[in-house]
């Protein structure tokens, strides 16, 4: 999958040269492009923000070299364009399966105050456009939400992970929380790993598990659970 991120820090997707994902950049299985915004603006200062129309707080992005930008990033291939923003549809688990699927992704990191809206209404001439929010929080810039999609969407491309079943057991993938892990040594500061997980009868270990996830998802993310049926009226 190629992924191409637009941004004005370029530097802060370093990390993901570690770990699974630099392996599958190194392999070539992700194809990640960096390119700085500041490259498209042609003023003396590289200037990518200015006053926001209507007067308030804060600078927008300026249209013109994201135009210019994704002219040129997205060509005539009609990729997935995502913009990064608090007002977007959140990310999930979903979502980043839905992204992997794609051949490829473009990935635009506001700042300041956010991008102007023509660009996003622009952009949907180029390809579909997602707008996403990694949480109900805002973030100083879009560069830390677009790091964490790549590393959602790239650790579920076939080939990335060591082992794939990795990816059927674990949180969000069936609705629920995934169900808490233990390893060696059996017994660690006096406490011991549930006796069912060393008993070797894999169904009574199946059914511990996915009750825990189920007290785990009630406890902590109940809202992830589906509504109780509706009691038939009297
Ligand atoms: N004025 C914007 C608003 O209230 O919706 C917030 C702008 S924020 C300071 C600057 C940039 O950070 C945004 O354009 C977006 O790219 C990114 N950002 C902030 N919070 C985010 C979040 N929760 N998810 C995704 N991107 C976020």
């Amino acid at each position: 999958m190629r992924i191409d991120v637009i941004t004005i820090f370029p530097e802060y997707f370093a990390p993901l040269r570690l770990s699974l994902l630099g392996r599958a950049i190194e392999r070539g299985r992700i194809d990640l492009r960096l390119h700085q915004l500041r490259d498209w603006a042609h003023d003396p200062h590289h200037s990518v923000d200015d006053s926001p129309a209507g007067g308030g707080p804060g600078m927008v992005m300026t249209p013109g070299p994201w135009g210019q930008a994704l002219d040129e990033v997205a060509g005539e291939d009609r990729p997935t364009i995502v913009f990064t923003t608090p007002a977007g549809e959140v990310f999930r688990q979903h979502t980043a399966q839905e992204l992997s699927s794609v051949e490829r992704l473009v990935l635009c990191c506001g700042r300041f105050e956010g991008i102007d809206q023509r660009v996003i209404d622009y952009a949907s001439t180029l390809g579909p456009v997602r707008e996403l929010s990694i949480g109900d929080y805002v973030l100083a810039g879009g560069e830390a939400a677009a790091l964490v999609m790549v590393e959602a969407v790239g650790r579920l491309l076939p080939g990335v992970l060591g082992n794939p079943d990795s990816l059927t057991e674990e949180s969000h993938n069936r609705g629920l929380l995934e169900h808490p892990a233990y390893t060696k040594p059996a017994i660690w500061r006096g406490r011991s790993v549930p006796e069912v997980l060393l008993s070797g009868d894999h169904g009574a270990v199946d059914a511990w598990r996915h009750a825990q996830s189920v007290e785990r998802t009630r406890r902590v993310r109940p809202d992830l659970l589906p509504p109780p049926p509706e009691q038939p009226c009297q």
